[in-house]
């Protein structure tokens, strides 16, 4: 899950790490009561990076000029993300950009220190064209990022004293963070020179939704849309796309396989739940309520490979929260046969084999038989 910068640099903050305190606001009326200092930098609150690129941070001297930035980058999209929020904090005078993050690398198996004295660009390019000018570090996990290290990761960006020292508690800090916080990325891009030292621009982090059960104050994601954050709040797998035909099956290999099938007949999935493996008639029900509520299915696809899931719990399922529109189902495997008589007793039919399911779901939502 990523955090909105001004979210990241709240928990930067209880980590001693050095941030601009701004304010966040929704309206550009909003700017007129705020007591700040100028200069300002209003700046795009979005899931996304480059937002500097994007027209998305602009630097004002007066409220005035922050007010008219507001009202341009507010309602603005930035790489497909509409502009909700503006962090308005006092500017920074920068004197020299540079990068530091501690990310999950999995080809080492170990925490990564990655480091520029190019920063402020996308990293990603300084990688591409001039490899030299990043710094890596592998964390042992049973050291963390000791001063000495960071240190050492400082000469290399050319840091000298009193920076230096800086620099390395920065890296302590930050690694510090990441490893409590249960993060994938820890980003400070740009890690900024300022006349008092160094500051922490900008700052991005992706929290580990595996370890989310130890954080449970953390905010819900906003990457989830209403119906795919109620879906996981009841431990359903459950994920919103864009055609027309609703998809329900379980185990996340076979739902796979079931978009490719829907996909390889021609039709597009609107949705897709995974009741998962020992799903019950509840789980059943409750799945058929969510994939409905997405606007704009016409057809269903049940497709249900009983193994420690029972096909006749299942059915009971199905006859319970009956589709509101056609369905196509497919029913085999454990205590099939039961399941198929529950499904035909209460006026469905179900088929046992994939390929011609898909086909008729797919006819279903053409408005065919
Ligand atoms: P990003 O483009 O999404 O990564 O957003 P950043 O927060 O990194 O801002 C982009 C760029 O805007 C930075 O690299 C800076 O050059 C500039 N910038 C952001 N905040 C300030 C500030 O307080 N003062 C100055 N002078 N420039 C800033
Ligand atoms: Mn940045």
């Amino acid at each position: 899950m990523k955090l909105h910068e001004y979210q990241a640099k709240e928990v930067f903050a209880r980590y001693g790490l050095p941030v601009q305190v701004g304010v966040v606001i929704e309206r550009p009326e909003q700017v007129a009561r705020l007591d700040l200092r100028y200069p300002v930098v209003v700046k795009a609150q979005v899931l996304v990076g480059g937002r500097g690129k994007a027209g998305g941070v602009k630097l004002a001297k007066t409220p005035a000029e922050a007010e008219a930035h507001s009202r341009a980058i507010l309602g603005m999209e930035i790489k497909g993300e509409r502009v909700a929020r503006l962090l308005i904090a006092p500017a920074a005078e920068i004197l020299a950009e540079y990068y530091l993050a501690f990310v999950t690398d999995r080809a080492t198996r170990s925490a990564v220190a990655v480091a520029s004295a190019a920063g402020g660009v996308d990293i990603e390019t300084v990688a591409q064209t001039t490899p030299e000018k990043i710094a890596t570090l592998k964390i042992d996990p049973f050291l963390g990022c000791p001063p000495f290290q960071a240190r050492a990761l400082g000469r290399r960006l050319g840091f000298t004293a009193p920076l230096l020292d800086e620099f390395a508690g920065i890296a302590g800090n930050l690694y510090r963070l990441y490893w409590s916080e249960d993060a994938e990325l820890a980003e400070i891009n740009p890690l900024a020179v300022v006349g008092a030292g160094l500051l922490c621009v900008d700052a991005k982090l992706v929290l580990d939704d595996n370890a989310a059960y130890r954080h449970p104050d953390r905010p819900a994601s906003e990457e989830l849309t209403p119906l795919e954050q109620e879906a996981r709040s009841h431990g359903l797998a459950y994920v919103e796309l864009d055609g027309d035909i609703a998809v329900i099956g379980n185990g996340a290999g076979l739902v796979m396989s079931t978009l490719d099938l829907l996909a390889h007949f021609g039709g597009r999935a609107a949705n897709f739940l995974d009741i998962g493996g020992g799903a019950t008639t509840e789980g059943m029900r409750k799945a058929l309520d969510i994939v409905q509520r997405k606007p704009g299915i016409r057809a269903i696809f049940i497709n249900i490979f009983g193994g420690i899931t029972r096909c006749d719990d299942v059915a009971r399922g199905i006859v319970q929260e009956p589709p509101r529109v056609p369905a196509s189902i497919r029913l085999t495997g454990t205590n099939e046969e039961e399941g198929q008589r529950i499904l035909r007793a209460a006026g469905f039919t179900a088929g046992l084999d994939a390929d011609e399911t898909a086909k008729a779901a797919v006819a279903l939502a053409r408005g065919g038989r």
